[in-house]
């Protein structure tokens, strides 16, 4: 989308150029032979998948990660050529969308390898698509343990031909835990096995963004970062690996301003009284945009460069900030609810420990009614403090 002439009040502007940085940070860390699959799923964290997925197919990216049909479906449609993997939600009745639109799927039972390989066989077509072990995550994934059932189902397959033999971990961030070592373990076994039998030359994989960052081992054929291209981590700590360049920037503008007098109530429920004469300003911004409602007396916003505390209830459409101590508050002046003002930054981690959750859930949350808008300009550095450049009508300070 691009920006129109006067836009909304409340948005996301995506710095692409932080994608590519981080894109980058990735190559760095895995190095040339190592293969990067984007993973682009949940709209990008938020950014907007094809918007981000163009970018990063750009960069060279050749591989992309959805969590579902539909997700790869969108991305088809919008004329994205690279090769799609369907990570989560694969059902027989896709079958044909899979064939039609050219996704692969995860398989990760023998009941969807057993559909794929029928009706690859019934429609003569070749059905790619990476097997999905379940190495400790207990969530999908064929099991090391049932290995002798299906093991030899895989030297039957004709029609499905594997790309890939992947697993997932469950504590990538703790790299030395008994839990990731155990993965790592029964991976490299199972792994073993299927290659002596003469199958599975496919390439291997299993890092997400924190596997990249701290488990250099868990790198094997290809990674399939996420969070880590859009600058966020899922768990502060891995934020010392490597210099991330957070790609988004939710702001909004101050919508009223009003004073209050000492013992005044703030939005519903009264859960914040005022203990002075108090200067508070009403955002168009609430929990149905995402802002959420756990954010409620525990987050701040930037103003002028300055930190104003969310006041009261975070309410469906309207949130308060008191803003007495910040000199000069204008209507309209920008509000910067997530990422960098005049120097200032809230970043998504911080929200996220606000709000009692981690920056995926936080990104993800921002309702899809809030535009993006993108900033592509390659030859800027990478920074998110030039909101004046696409939006005229920025207050200055
Ligand atoms: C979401 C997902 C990823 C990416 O995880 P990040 O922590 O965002 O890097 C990788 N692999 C699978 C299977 C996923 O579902």
């Amino acid at each position: 989308m691009s920006p129109p002439t006067k836009p909304a009040e409340t948005c996301c502007l995506v710095d692409l150029s932080a994608l590519r940085a981080n894109l980058g940070t990735v190559r760095r860390l895995v190095g040339a032979r190592v293969e990067i699959l984007a993973v682009v799923k949940a709209d990008a964290y938020g950014h907007g998948d094809v918007e981000s997925a163009r970018a990063l197919c750009d960069e060279g990216v050749r591989r992309l990660g959805v969590a579902t049909v539909a997700e790869g479906v969108r991305l088809r449609e919008s004329g994205i050529e690279a090769a799609i993997l369907v990570l989560g939600s694969v059902y027989p009745g896709d079958t044909v969308s899979l064939v039609r639109y050219s996704l692969d799927p995860v398989v990760p039972n023998l009941d969807l390898l057993r559909h794929l390989e029928a009706f690859g066989a019934e429609h003569g077509v070749d059905i790619p698509c990476h097997l999905k072990l379940d190495t400790g995550m207990g969530r999908l994934g064929l099991l090391p343990d049932g290995i002798e059932e299906w093991l030899p189902e895989l030297g039957r397959l004709r029609a499905v031909k594997l790309q890939g033999i992947m697993s997932h971990f469950a504590k990538a961030e703790e790299p030395e835990s008994p839990s990731c070592r155990g993965q790592l373990r029964a991976f490299r076994q199972t792994l073993e096995r299927i290659r002596a039998a003469g199958l599975g030359l496919a390439p291997a994989h299993m890092a997400n963004s924190a596997a990249v960052l701290g488990l250099p081992e868990a790198h094997f054929d290809m990674v399939r970062p996420g969070g880590m291209l859009y600058g966020i981590v899922s768990h502060p700590p891995m934020a010392e690996h490597a210099r991330l360049a957070p790609a988004l920037t939710w702001k909004t503008r101050v919508l009223q301003l009003k004073t209050l007098p000492k013992h005044s109530a703030v939005s519903y429920g009264g859960t914040f009284t005022t203990r002075r004469q108090s200067i508070i300003a009403t955002l168009p911004v609430g929990y149905a945009d995402g802002y959420k409602r756990s954010l409620s007396n525990k987050a701040a916003v930037l103003i002028r460069g300055q930190r104003a505390p969310v006041v009261g209830r975070v309410t469906m459409d309207l949130t308060m900030a008191d803003v007495t101590d910040i000199a000069g508050v204008q209507p309209g002046d920008e509000v910067v609810l997530l990422g960098t003002q005049a120097g200032e930054t809230i970043s998504a981690e911080e929200m996220a420990g606000w709000a009692d959750t981690i920056s995926y859930e936080i990104l993800t949350s921002i309702s899809p009614h809030i535009p993006r808008y993108y900033i592509r300009n390659e030859a800027e550095p990478v920074s998110t403090g030039r909101l004046e450049t696409v939006l005229p009508n920025a207050p200055t300070k």
